[in-house]
């Protein structure tokens, strides 16, 4: 309990100071992306100089995302709360990474169809599933790994998730799964916690699950990791459905599967 409290304590004084600069930050990002980027255009191949505008650029846009992870942070609970589709939100993510991830990474897609109504943001939810399939990529990086996404309704009695004690009910259930490093008990319980990274300097900012959790705590839900060394990861997040949703077809459930690219 000692540790949760500390935890949200360290949330919230990150998340008030973060939103306050974070703003003002992203304005002076802009001219030190953009200008690089125009000397990149310039620079001839192969000189130095060339190299350092590269370096400029990189760092640039590895501030971007660590101001944006940090604005996710500040406003994970004030966020607007509309009735949303998780499966389109999901289906969007599924494309950018398909687009920014090499192809000898296998994502594998299974997502039920009609799935039910959550109370949720459209950011957010991006985020929840964008974070999650960031890290199994980086998880499976070394190797052609594969990553599987999963959309399902789900009932369930279960109350002893990893981090988080929800009701029985009915769930959304988004399962993200990976074959690549696994964890070790001792790397799993710390991975929520707020600029807690293994990743190397620059490459992760340790914001990515403490702003899953945050957002899902907040809407209700809850997360389980299990995970094992050498042979992968999988997460499930659970989200509290809304009941039935008026348009949802009265055809049968079936099971979308798609692999690959
Ligand atoms: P970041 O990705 O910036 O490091 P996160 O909060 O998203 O921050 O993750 C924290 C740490 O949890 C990661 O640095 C990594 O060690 C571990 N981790 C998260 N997801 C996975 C995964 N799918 N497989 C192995 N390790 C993971």
């Amino acid at each position: 309990l000692q540790n949760r409290l500390q935890q949200a304590q360290k949330m919230e004084a990150i998340g008030n100071l973060a939103g306050g600069i974070a703003h003002d930050f992203n304005n002076i990002l802009f001219p030190i992306i953009g200008m690089s980027e125009m000397m990149m255009e310039d620079l001839p191949a192969g000189s130095l100089e060339l190299e350092y505008a590269n370096e400029i650029n990189k760092a640039g846009h590895r501030a971007k995302e660590l101001v944006s992870q940090i604005l996710a942070f500040s406003r994970q609970s004030d966020q607007d709360k509309i009735p949303i589709r998780f499966q389109s939100i999901l289906k969007e993510v599924l494309k950018l990474c398909r687009s920014t991830i090499p192809a000898n990474i296998t994502i594998a897609q299974k997502i039920e169809r009609n799935c039910g109504v959550v109370r949720g943001n459209a950011t957010q939810l991006h985020q929840i599933a964008m974070n999650l399939i960031t890290n199994a990529y980086h998880a499976v990086q070394e190797k052609n790994g594969t990553i599987l996404v999963a959309l399902e309704e789900i009932k369930i009695n279960l109350t002893n998730l990893t981090n988080t004690i929800i009701n029985p009910g009915t769930y959304l259930m988004l399962t993200v799964s990976d074959d690549g490093t696994g964890m070790t008990k001792k790397l799993k319980n710390k991975i929520f916690e707020p600029y807690f990274t293994t990743k190397e300097e620059g490459k992760g900012t340790g914001l990515g699950l403490a702003v899953v959790y945050g957002i899902v705590k907040d809407y209700g839900g809850g997360i389980d990791v299990e995970t094992e060394i050498g042979c992968g990861t999988t997460f499930r997040v659970y989200l509290p459905l809304i009941g039935e949703s008026e348009d949802k077809e009265n055809t049968e459930t079936k099971t979308e599967l798609e692999t690959g690219h």
